[in-house]
């Protein structure tokens, strides 16, 4: 929830100061109100100008949008931090033995490892968030006793 949250407030942030420029460009290229229908482009230069403005606005529109949403990607699900420490695993020549190539990002608190593939070629493939549980010790006691290590 509180993850969601978050992303819902960037965007009502980007929206309002974009919401803000969409108002200033309007104020400095305000509509024209007695149209001549002899020289409809009388005034071309002001057009290129607005639609130069409008273009540019746009650009940082979907641009920012995309950081946004770059951001939210790799943000822990629980404390809303950084992921970091990206792990390459599996390999392409031994994708039999290791699997396919993929990324692994943690929670420096241990909440959980994002997982994402190397190489998307469809898109279709979203990254794999796992939780992990609040006792680090059981976790990493269990994986000893799977293993046979502790007896
Ligand atoms: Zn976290």
């Amino acid at each position: 929830m509180r993850y969601w949250a978050w992303f819902a407030a960037k965007l009502a942030v980007a929206g309002s100061v974009f919401w803000g420029l969409l108002l200033v460009i309007s104020r400095i290229f305000p509509p024209e109100k007695e149209k001549n229908p002899l020289a409809p482009l009388g005034d071309g230069a002001k057009y290129l100008l607005c639609d130069l403005a409008l273009m540019l606005w746009f650009l940082l529109a979907a641009g920012t949008l995309y950081l946004i949403v770059r951001d939210q990607r790799y943000r822990c699900r629980v404390c809303l931090r950084r992921l970091r420490m990206p792990i390459e695993t599996g390999s392409w020549s031994r994708i039999l033995q290791f699997g396919r190539p993929r990324i692994e990002y943690i929670c420096l608190y241990g909440h959980g490892t994002l997982r994402e593939d190397e190489l998307r070629i469809s898109g279709l493939t979203m990254a794999e968030w796992e939780p992990h549980s609040e006792d680090l010790w059981s976790e990493l006691c269990s994986s000893g006793k799977e293993n046979g290590v502790e007896k």
